[in-house]
């Protein structure tokens, strides 16, 4: 017979495994699944496993997830690695979720579930990004926190805190960065001005920023308020030539890494019909939420980077008042004490929201990568250009899902989740309207690709 758990989390992140460490003692039937081989997330990727040298090179706050892994491991929960979600839907029961686990599809039911699963890169689509040889820096960092490889030399190009922050760890494991490009707009600055008072109330983290940004400029050859990257080459990258104040530069390299900041992971709760918005401040879609994550979905909560981007401090903290509100509802009774820890805790989540508010401002993108031209490629999966997205787009496309019924743009395995805000901004800028008027695309299962015989051999538990 299927069981049912009470409470079913997708992401053993911070934000997932403060959730299960809370509801799971509380005493609802909790699992936990998450595709990557051992818990911790994105920021504390393989914590538990890493040397003492992977440890040193990527600094103190990566040792941070440490307590809190132990007590997720330690937590009366069952936790399900390497199980990537591939599908959810509604069941008369709650909602039936499916996950690919040892090459085939394994569903499990859960009457509510929380949705965790963090963040990705926002893509950054540059003249040649679609070159081997060309990766996020998030993917660089992955490789350095997962298996310990390195490059020997690399050019870092993009903007937001992970580049710096992966500039520091692959000084500190002696990388040669041949030059980091930011692209950062000048007018940034002015932009996250009024917000210096919030990213105040968050001294340690913005010194680490300020601190992390003038060594870099220091350390390395630095070039700021870059535009026009082209990354040059055949079958292997040769060199990335780009822009600054009018002069052009080329400096040769077999390995470019991108990065322009991180964006919510929407697609899941897309394709259980949540409502979404656009924020104006992260430039990006987010699932709407009201309290504890609750999404317009009965039964759906969202928290973490999967909500609204906020660091690694907010997402474990949103997991566990998600997780405390749903205890709330399995219980008649709510002490004093627990309902004062509730309301401690929403209002210190407001107020890291509040402070992350100057990040967001200085890292939105700049608007040249938002709105590629000519023959960059924006879609990857079906080689569409940005000249050919204008063109349908002027041609009055009614928004980004009948482009993508014109163009294939989107309709690749990656499900447009690399060209999706880029075909948003190309339609919003053709057309002359907000990006908030412009509907994200809409989103199928298979979340990620899955094939027949996996789905042939599809059991229930
Ligand atoms: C590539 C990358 C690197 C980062 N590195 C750092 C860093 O070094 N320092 C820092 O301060 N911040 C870093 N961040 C920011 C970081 O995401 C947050 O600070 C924090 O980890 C957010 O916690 P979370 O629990 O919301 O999500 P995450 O930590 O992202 O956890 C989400 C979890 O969901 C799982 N998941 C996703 N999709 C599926 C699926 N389909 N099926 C099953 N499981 C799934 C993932 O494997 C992951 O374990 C990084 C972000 C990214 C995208």
């Amino acid at each position: 017979m299927t069981q049912i758990y009470d409470y079913l989390m997708v992401g053993a992140g911070p934000a997932g495994m403060a959730a299960a460490i809370e509801a799971s003692h509380a005493g609802l039937k909790v699992l936990v699944l998450d595709q990557a081989a051992t818990a911790g997330g994105q920021i504390y990727r393989n914590v538990s496993h890493a040397s003492a040298a992977q440890q040193q090179v990527l600094g103190p706050d990566y040792g941070l997830g440490k307590p809190l892994l132990k007590a997720f491991m330690a937590a009366p929960c069952d936790y399900q690695p390497l199980a990537q979600v591939w599908n959810i839907e509604p069941h008369a029961q709650g909602f039936t979720v499916a996950a690919l686990i040892d090459g085939r599809s394994v569903s499990f039911v859960a009457s509510d579930l929380l949705i965790v699963n963090g963040a990705m890169e926002r893509p950054m689509a540059v003249a040649g990004w679609e070159k081997p040889g060309v990766m996020t820096a998030g993917a660089g960092q992955i490789l350095l926190k997962a298996s310990a490889l390195l490059p020997k030399q690399v050019v870092l190009a993009g903007s937001g805190p992970l580049l710096l922050l992966l500039a520091h760890q692959y000084r500190a494991a002696g990388v040669t960065i041949t030059a980091l490009l930011d692209t950062t707009p000048r007018s940034n600055y002015w932009r996250a001005m009024p917000w210096l008072l919030a990213g105040l109330s968050m001294p340690k983290q913005l010194f680490k920023g300020v601190w992390l940004s003038l060594v870099q400029r220091i350390r390395v050859p630095y070039f700021s308020n870059v535009t026009d990257i082209n990354i040059v080459g055949n079958a292997e990258v040769k060199a990335v030539r780009f822009m600054v104040a009018g002069k052009e530069y080329e400096v040769p390299t077999n390995l470019v890494l991108l990065h322009q900041g991180i964006v919510a992971q929407t697609q899941m709760a897309q394709t259980l019909a949540c409502k979404q918005e656009w924020s104006d401040a992260k430039q990006c879609w987010q699932t709407q939420v009201a309290e504890a994550g609750q999404t317009s979905v009965p039964g759906v909560q969202v928290a973490g980077d999967a909500g609204a981007i906020g660091g690694a401090q907010l997402a474990q903290l949103e997991g566990r008042l998600a997780a405390m509100a749903r205890v709330k509802q399995s219980c008649t009774h709510s002490s004093w004490a627990r309902k004062m820890a509730y309301l401690a805790l929403s209002w210190r989540i407001r107020q890291l929201h509040w402070a992350r508010g100057l990040v967001d401002r200085l890292y939105q993108p700049a608007p040249w990568l938002s709105t590629p031209t000519g023959t960059t490629v924006v879609c990857r999966c079906e080689q569409i250009s940005a000249a050919e997205i204008t063109d349908i787009a002027k041609a009055g496309c009614a928004g980004v899902n009948q482009l993508k019924a014109f163009s294939r743009a989107g309709m690749g395995p990656c499900q447009g989740r690399q060209c999706g805000l880029n075909l948003g901004y190309l339609v919003a800028q053709a057309q002359g309207r907000p990006m908030a008027q412009v509907e994200p695309l809409s989103v199928r299962p298979p979340l990620s690709p899955i094939n027949l015989g996996q789905l042939a051999q599809a059991i229930d538990l």
